[in-house]
């Protein structure tokens, strides 16, 4: 069929969790499906005096055009804090704010990716890097994700023969699996991309949010060539739509190129209230907090889980973040389970939109614990278990 559209969008599908979500935000249901942040943990009044001061003292400026790279202020903040909590030297002129981190993995795929470029990516992997890297009609290569982080000896192989340009990975608390690289593995994997040439895309989106183990650093402390990925997202608000890439000089210049053409530069506004946000308070205890509450919620979903999911399921046991991630009895479709569960009122994603190859996952599932309280936690995972002997799990 003769077609108007451009021949990426052939390979461009709607989110498959965008569609779920427009079910799920019936009040009736119990959503496990969305990746949200709780939103009684959003400094509210907090942003709203940063913003009243902002707009009262300098609204000339924060209303009018500003620079590409972004605000000062906020880009020495993000390195003063990346030097105090993770060692790493990174100077102001190498970080880039941008409009949310999915913004960064658009500004990435341009700067790197022709048509037919190969990019590794996790084996599940995050839906919204495939997304937005399949608009440059990339080959992806999959490699499986195991408990204490990527197979490194596939990740080798797959980087000897398929001659690829990024290795994208979230290596703390990956959505959707919940997943953390170890540190011997972050060190396994530098050492793989460094042998190999490939540029890593390190996206840490949930680093901040652990609680529970022991931290760990970040594959850029171990690789230089590593695009860093931030976001303001889990540890403010996701609303105000601001991320960051660091990157070294030369990636840098090419970023700078792209983000230009696609908006001139992030939403000024929400950089300066966030910037005021982060002058006036302390982040720390905030995140703090966060962590308290994601950390018993985990806690509770995963005690339910071993009370009422019948012998045979599996899940990680998240230290951090937002998901844990399902497996069901080889043979059971997650799909199936979805149809009985949204029945019962119960909502989770299924696996398969987290890989790229057609039929994988299919016995798997993402459940979100972040943003649903303790009795809705009892009760959901409780009509799931019910669902499960259905299906004979
Ligand atoms: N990366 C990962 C791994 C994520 O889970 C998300 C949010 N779901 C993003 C990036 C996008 O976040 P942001 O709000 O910063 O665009």
């Amino acid at each position: 069929m003769v077609t108007i559209f451009a021949d990426r969008m052939e390979n461009s599908k709607k989110s498959f969790i965008r569609e779920i979500l427009k079910v799920t935000q019936q009040p009736e249901i119990i959503s496990f499906a969305g990746g949200l942040p709780n939103p009684a943990l959003f400094p509210a009044e907090e942003l709203a005096a940063a913003a009243a001061k902002v707009m009262s003292e300098d609204a000339s400026n924060v209303l009018q055009y500003s620079t590409t790279e972004g605000y000062l202020p906020l880009r020495e903040f993000i390195a003063q804090r990346y030097l105090e909590k993770s060692g790493l030297k990174i100077d102001p002129s190498e970080i880039l704010i941008t409009n949310g981190s999915q913004q960064s993995l658009d500004l990435i795929g341009k700067v790197f990716l022709n048509k037919g470029d190969r990019v590794v990516i996790e084996s599940p992997g995050y839906l919204g890097a495939i997304q937005s890297f399949s608009i440059f009609e990339p080959e992806f290569r999959e490699v499986p994700l195991m408990d204490d982080g990527i197979d490194i000896d596939a990740l080798d192989n797959t980087l000897e023969e398929s001659d690829a340009k990024l290795f994208y990975t979230v290596p703390t608390f990956q959505n959707p699996s919940g997943v953390t690289y170890s540190q011997e593995k972050r060190e396994a994997t530098a050492r793989v991309l460094d042998k190999h040439g490939v540029v890593c895309v390190e996206d840490n989106a949930y680093g901040e949010l652990r609680f529970a183990g022991e931290d760990v650093p970040t594959i850029r402390n171990y690789l230089e060539n590593t695009i860093l990925m931030g976001s303001f997202s889990k540890i403010i608000a996701p609303g105000l739509r601001l991320g960051w890439i660091c990157a070294n000089k030369d990636i840098m210049e090419r970023l700078l190129v792209v983000k230009q053409a696609a908006d001139l530069h992030s939403n000024y506004l929400s950089q300066r209230i966030i910037c005021q946000y982060l002058m006036d308070n302390d982040i720390d205890s905030h995140i703090s907090r966060i962590k308290g509450a994601y950390g018993s919620r985990r806690d509770y979903m995963v005690n339910m889980m071993s009370r009422y999911f019948p012998e045979g399921i599996s899940y990680t046991k998240p230290e951090g973040g937002m998901f844990v991630w399902v497996t069901l009895p080889e043979g059971v479709s997650s799909m199936d389970l979805f149809d009985l569960a949204i029945k019962e009122n119960v909502a989770f994603v299924p696996g398969s939109p987290f890989y790229t190859i057609e039929g994988a996952g299919s016995n798997t599932l993402r459940l979100n614990y972040s943003n649903s309280d303790p009795d809705d936690i009892e009760e959901g995972i409780k009509r799931l278990a019910a669902c499960m002997e259905k299906l004979s799990c």
